[in-house]
């Protein structure tokens, strides 16, 4: 069967005064059905651009200028912002970190629902609200029947938070792009909320892509994993593999920034240094500058080197200890 999700060689840039910068460059993955991949880096890393760029949301000055964005075998780059606007909400939706990017503060939640899944489907009134009582109850909000009377504000975040998941699953879509949906909101909730979300994902087929900085969040939750810098891939593969024994440099580095059960009590390890400007990258390996393996070969730029475990790696340290196996 056909991924739900193929991006290859996706390329983004945006052309701003002081010159082009290229904040996705060369990002390729895949999503099948059902399945939750983690796209994971910092701010600046072109994780956000890159769930802009699949949902055709990105503006002047910036566009798409390469690679495929493979939907379900269709090429949405190809598409107009006419044939966008069916999908988004329908086929693929998005959750992003204020709810309120997608809800409307001034109209009540259940006239929200009914209107979503009536701008995509020829349904009776009636219908529509009780699929919209279905979804508030699945995403774990108590007494649906009167919450659907209630605004917007009248949530809590965690709560609001549900309610666009709920917006989100409506329609029964293919895909949901969600943006750091979670870190606004306490630890114990977004476990929460991510399981839930999960869950409900595996059952439809829906398949999940989620945009976060903290690996931390994916862990528990991701079937696999990209770990993004400046722009690139950098990291990817099953989401185990990657956490248990990062290859790249830069993964191996956000892991031991993380805590974890047998350093409790130890200070967090940080990577040196700061995320280059996409203005002035360095040359050769972006991360170069903070890499403590960093040595002449990385004054080229690495290329993408596939390990045993299918896991892919762009670093010239794993392609040269690749090459000795
Ligand atoms: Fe470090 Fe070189 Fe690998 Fe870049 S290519 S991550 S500088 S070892
Ligand atoms: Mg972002």
């Amino acid at each position: 069967t056909v991924p739900t999700l193929q991006v290859e060689n996706l390329q983004t840039q945006f052309f701003t005064k002081a010159g082009a910068v290229t904040a996705v460059n060369d990002v390729s993955f895949t999503v099948n059905r059902g399945e939750v991949l983690g796209l994971v880096g910092e701010s600046g890393s072109g994780k956000s651009v890159t769930g802009f760029s699949i949902l055709g949301l990105v503006d002047q000055p910036g566009r798409v200028t390469g690679g495929k964005i493979l939907f379900k075998g269709e090429d949405l780059t190809q598409y107009t912002e006419k044939q966008y606007k069916q999908l988004r909400g329908s086929r693929i939706s998005m959750v992003f970190q204020d709810p309120m990017m997608t809800l409307n503060p001034v109209l009540r939640i259940d006239t929200q629902m009914v209107e979503a899944i009536r701008a995509h489907e020829n349904v009776s009134k009636a219908e529509a609200l009780q699929r919209a009582r279905d979804a508030l109850g699945q995403v774990g909000i108590p007494s649906p029947e009167e919450r659907l009377k209630s605004y917007p504000h009248q949530f809590s975040g965690g709560m609001r938070q549900r309610v666009a998941f709920a917006i989100a699953l409506l329609n029964k879509p293919d895909l949901i792009i969600a943006d750091e949906p979670t870190t606004a909101l306490d630890v114990t909730i977004q476990a929460q909320i991510l399981y839930e979300t999960q869950k409900l994902c595996r059952e439809t087929g829906t398949s999940l892509v989620w945009i976060t900085h903290d690996l931390t969040v994916v862990a528990g939750l991701a079937d696999t994993v990209c770990v993004m810098y400046a722009g690139k891939v950098v990291e990817s593969g099953k989401v185990d593999d990657v956490l248990d024994n990062p290859k790249h440099p830069y993964t191996e580095g956000l892991i031991g920034s993380v805590p974890s059960r047998n350093k409790r009590g130890q200070p967090l390890t940080q990577i040196p240094g700061m995320t280059p400007s996409l203005f002035n990258l360095p040359k050769g390996c972006s991360f170069r500058e903070r890499c403590q393996y960093a040595s002449d070969a990385c004054q080229q730029a690495p290329s993408i080197s596939k390990c045993e475990d299918g896991r892919l790696v762009r670093c010239h340290r794993v392609e040269e200890a690749l090459s000795h196996v």
